[in-house]
């Protein structure tokens, strides 16, 4: 919930400070927030109730270097010094319950020049806080196809987890909104499914999970990758391919999955009624198969789970 209280700390250019005290000059929110870019995290509170554990921290910090590489700014941190900030963060704000974790890079001091240059000093912040999982409750979403489109690679690389790229998933879930629909469906220049608003979309047909494959103009989601070594786990056979719009309506289920969005059951597309607008019976396993993951029930794979030191 990003409307929670704010923590007590926050990590800023190398050490904790004080939440309320970590403020920019005014100056610093204009045309810095277009080459900033941000990862979303999410630490789980472990089945034992007793550890809290970050989920693929590794992937997304190396998300994070790699947004910032094809924006051409410059994170003045190694990655293994942001990996011990996150655990530091956590630890210090003494969290025990699921906590989200938002570590972002701007453009450093006074950017009063339109087009941000390259080989820019970022400053680094790490903000947290409490969020409540939405897995195992029935709550199947509407969803509508967008008039809006992703950018293609040359456009606006959607590959890229920059601030700026949300503008266009923001018109998409504002218009969807007023068609009645809660989640947009994007489709990208070429007229293929790529992704939702802030999630990625699978679809399963006849027992075979479908998703656009990572050329669909689509952010590299780590649950996208999670869940097709889940489903591949559960013996579910994948697709990772161009997929038709049309595919979505025809579907026997079909479901967002993302950091924030966790495995989201879509109940109707353009209002037809998906399978029998709920959570079908493959979404359903993989929605457990992801809860026992993220919260350590399942035996964890190399560098899934990073327990937050006392
Ligand atoms: N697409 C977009 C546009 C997103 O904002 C997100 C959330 N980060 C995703 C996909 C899902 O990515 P991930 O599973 O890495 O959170």
């Amino acid at each position: 919930d990003p409307s929670a209280a704010p923590a007590t700390w926050i990590w800023r250019d190398g050490a904790l400070v004080p939440w309320r005290e970590a403020t920019v000059h005014v100056t610093s929110v204009g045309h810095a927030s277009v080459a900033a870019v941000f990862e979303g995290i999410k630490a789980y509170r472990a089945v034992d109730g007793d550890r809290l554990l970050v989920f693929r921290l590794d992937d997304h910090l190396e998300r994070l270097y790699e947004s910032a590489r094809l924006c051409r700014t410059v994170i003045p941190f190694p990655p293994d010094e942001l990996r011990t900030a996150v655990l530091e963060t956590l630890r210090a704000n003494g969290y025990r319950d699921d906590t989200y974790v938002r570590p972002w890079a701007f453009p450093r001091g006074l950017i009063r020049e339109q087009m941000v240059p390259a080989g820019v000093e970022c400053e680094v912040v790490i903000d947290t806080w409490p969020f409540t999982s939405h897995l195992f409750r029935e709550r199947a979403c509407r969803a509508g196809v967008s008039t809006w489109t992703r950018p293609g690679d040359s456009q606006l690389p959607a590959r890229v987890k920059a601030f700026s790229n949300y503008h266009n998933g923001r018109l998409a879930v504002m218009e969807a909104r007023v068609n009645g629909h809660d989640w947009p469906v994007l489709l990208n220049d070429r007229g293929q499914v790529s992704e939702g608003a802030g999630a990625c979309i699978a679809l399963v047909r006849r027992g075979t999970v479908v998703t656009p494959s990572l050329t669909s103009a689509l952010l590299a989601g780590i649950t996208r990758s999670t869940v097709l070594d889940l489903l591949r786990d559960l013996g579910v056979p994948v697709e990772e391919r161009e997929v038709d719009r049309t595919e979505l309506a025809l579907a026997d289920e079909v479901f967002f999955v993302g950091t924030g969005w966790e495995v989201l059951p879509v109940g109707t597309i353009d209002g037809l009624v998906v399978g029998d607008g709920g959570t079908g019976p493959v979404t359903a396993r993989l929605e457990r198969a992801y809860a026992d993951t993220v919260r350590g029930v399942l035996p964890a794979r190399p560098g899934w789970l990073t327990e937050v030191p006392r």
